[in-house]
């Protein structure tokens, strides 16, 4: 037994579910018409060819999980994909802030961007699976697992913990001291 083979599992679960996602989707924009029938077969291929190679690499003895590329998209960006969907989280794009404890910042770039679903387990990089974060609340949010993206939420949303929010309070309080007093 690997120590990995725990990360594998899962990682082979969360390629899996994307994978069946994907063949859905291919199938309903053929169904919707918006993708005609050999672009659709071509994407159904695609996705299985992908499938099948995520599955040969893993099954390798000597199989160790690779961080994903580093894509991530710019604060902004992450930002503004929330702000368009209503009222999820508490955050107005002008007043920077951590989406969980609300400490405010100076601009949205000081935040951390931290998983809704954790990247181990295959969590995308993508803005949908991204929240701004201090880095108090980033270090102690826990890892959630594809198909906890509600609960993923829901923690951010309940302000990650009540003694991260007066932490970072504090930290911010003594910042502001030590910049008054210099
Ligand atoms: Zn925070």
């Amino acid at each position: 037994m690997s120590v990995w083979d725990d990360v594998r599992e899962r990682h082979l679960a969360a390629a899996q579910a994307t994978h069946e996602r994907e063949r859905q989707q291919a199938i309903s924009a053929y169904v919707d018409g918006r993708l005609g029938r050999d672009a659709m077969l071509d994407r159904l291929r695609q996705a299985d060819a992908a499938m099948e190679r995520i599955r040969r690499d893993a099954l390798r003895q000597d199989w160790v999980p690779r961080r994903p590329g580093r894509r991530m998209p710019k604060a902004d960006q992450i930002v503004a994909y929330w702000v368009d969907r209503g009222e999820l989280f508490q955050i107005d794009p002008d007043e920077p802030g951590c989406f969980a404890c609300g400490l405010p910042v100076d601009e949205w770039g000081r935040l951390e961007r931290g998983h809704l679903v954790d990247r181990w387990a295959g969590g995308l990089d993508g803005p949908q699976n991204l929240v701004m974060l201090c880095s108090p609340c980033n270090r102690v949010m826990p890892g959630f697992l594809p198909g906890q993206e509600a609960e993923a939420v829901a923690w951010v949303q309940n302000g990650g913990s009540f003694e991260v929010w007066l932490n970072a309070a504090m930290a911010a309080a003594r910042d502001g001291m030590s910049a008054q007093a210099s």
